[in-house]
């Protein structure tokens, strides 16, 4: 089918009642029926979109993709849109492709330990149909119960148990995409080995919808531990953050799955007047760890971790800690890093960093773009915390009144070219950081990236302008 485009704008009837004769009247919303959408969970605009279309197959999908492509239509992807990074983000002149109605769990064989989904399941979904059959699904973020597995896949999401499962792309066996010209490419393979060529899968990872629409995928699921131990740490120093990381690695062989840190400001700030939250411990420290340990043997394991944390106390390398007693008590450590109701309250307006670097090189960087921060910016605010055990650190910064964005990246950016540092350890590149990308990326790597987006999608109707600029 060919589609003209109309040259006027707002005349798209024929495209909006050709893609409407593919999905139904239910499955594309626009004018009116797009009021009360919002433009994210953390956006409070409303979705700007030409229409919202809402396929339910792969093979609709793959019939909008060719009507679009026909007509040199821009398509957003969105799934759960929580990402962090602008990549979703949309023009009142684009198609936003939502997998909202992609949502079924196909399949769990739990002997082979894999499960097949659509694109828009809910992370949290993946995660509960797993442990119903006493399994895993290791991804896990905080934004679990509104992000979906094919925004994981394009975001290559990270989390909190990187350290020890990776990221989205170490979760994935196989994948089926549409490409911009409708086209369906399906790898759903369903075993570990595979080493027939180019991974093409992988291709798509982290590509922030600028090369296909995932639609579904083979996902890997582990075994569930039959317990986890949460323990909140008290840390005097940086060098004890770094040894303890090590320490417990090697103590608890391959049952360390999440090291976070937090700086004393985010510390205290979650626990503080605009927290719900009480501080658990009564000793002050610059650095708080909070880590989970899997456990295999419910009685050997809490004892081990109960006698390495008094020795860690013994030994002075950690100033206070609290082993959570119970689910409740758990769940209220982990609050406290992963509540983020506390600088809403306290601020107008927060900026979220998400840099990565070597532990060795992070607290000097902390402090670096603390002062020249406050230099600038006399009333900013600088609030610090990650998953340090993957080497990425997360900053919420209040930027004081004069909201100088630009001004604040380049402070929070430029020192990471000398660090062998990157601007994105996990939340991508979207619109947000585009311009910067060559403070990581190499200007070879950029241009191969711009020749694979032009082959793949030479009129650049994926998602146009995210990422980098063709
Ligand atoms: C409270 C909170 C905590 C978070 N914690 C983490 C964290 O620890 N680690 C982390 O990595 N991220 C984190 N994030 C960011 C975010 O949740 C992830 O980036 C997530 O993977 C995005 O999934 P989504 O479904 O919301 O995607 P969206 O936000 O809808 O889209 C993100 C990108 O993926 C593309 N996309 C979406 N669906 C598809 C599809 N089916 N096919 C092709 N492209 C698609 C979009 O075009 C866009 O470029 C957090 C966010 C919040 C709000």
């Amino acid at each position: 089918m060919k589609i003209r485009m109309q040259s006027m704008p707002g005349n798209h009837s024929e495209l909006l009642q050709a893609i409407e004769a593919v999905v139904g009247k239910a499955g594309i919303l626009h004018g009116d029926a797009l009021v009360g959408r919002s433009a994210g969970i953390w956006s409070g605009n409303s979705l700007q979109a030409l229409a919202l279309v809402r396929p339910r197959t792969t093979d609709e999908v793959s019939r909008v993709m060719r009507i679009c492509h026909a007509a040199g239509q821009a398509v957003v992807p969105a799934g759960g849109m929580t990402g962090l990074a602008g990549g979703h983000d949309s023009t009142a002149a684009d198609i936003v492709l939502s997998s909202e109605r992609m949502n079924q769990i196909e399949s769990i064989d739990t002997r082979a330990r894999t499960m097949v989904v659509e694109a828009g399941v809910i992370l949290q979904a993946v995660q509960q149909r797993a442990e119903q059959d006493g399994l895993m699904f290791a991804l896990d973020l905080g934004a679990r119960a509104s992000c979906t597995i094919g925004g994981n896949i394009a975001t290559n999401a990270g989390g909190v148990r990187v350290l020890r499962y990776g990221m989205m792309r170490d979760q994935l066996l196989g994948l089926e995409v549409v490409l911009a010209d409708g086209s369906v490419v399906s790898s759903m393979f369903d075993v570990l080995k595979n080493n027939t060529g180019y991974d093409l899968r992988q291709m798509f990872v982290g590509s922030e919808g600028t090369l296909g629409i995932v639609t579904r995928a083979v996902l890997r699921l582990y075994e569930a531990p039959l317990a986890i131990e949460t323990a909140l740490l008290a840390v005097p120093t940086w060098d004890k953050v770094m040894e303890l990381l090590r320490y417990f690695d090697a103590a608890l062989p391959g049952a360390l799955t999440a090291f976070e840190v937090l700086w004393r400001d985010f510390y205290e700030l979650n626990t503080g007047p605009f927290s719900t939250l009480e501080p658990p411990l009564e000793t002050e420290a610059p650095f708080y760890i909070l880590m989970d340990v899997f456990i295999s043997d419910i009685d050997q394991g809490r004892t081990k971790l109960e006698s390495l944390l008094t020795t860690c106390l013994e030994q002075g390398e950690i100033v206070d800690g609290a082993l959570a007693a119970s689910e409740s008590e758990r769940q209220r450590f982990w609050q406290i890093r992963e509540n983020f109701e506390p600088e809403q309250k306290k601020f107008d307006k927060i900026y979220g960093y998400d840099i990565s670097l070597s532990l060795q090189a992070m607290p000097a960087y902390v402090e670096l773009v603390r002062q020249q921060l406050t230099r600038r910016f006399a009333d900013a605010e600088l609030f610090s915390y990650g998953h340090i055990g993957d080497g990425n650190l997360h900053f919420s910064i209040y930027p004081g009144q004069a909201r100088d964005r630009d001004a604040v990246d380049e402070i929070m950016y430029s020192p990471l070219q000398a660090l062998n540092g990157s601007i994105s350890a996990e939340h991508g590149i979207g619109l947000e950081k585009k311009a910067y990308l060559a403070y990581t990326r190499s200007e070879a790597e950029i241009e191969l990236m711009r020749k694979t987006k032009r082959m793949m999608d030479p009129d650049n109707i994926l998602n146009p302008g995210k990422l980098f600029d063709m």
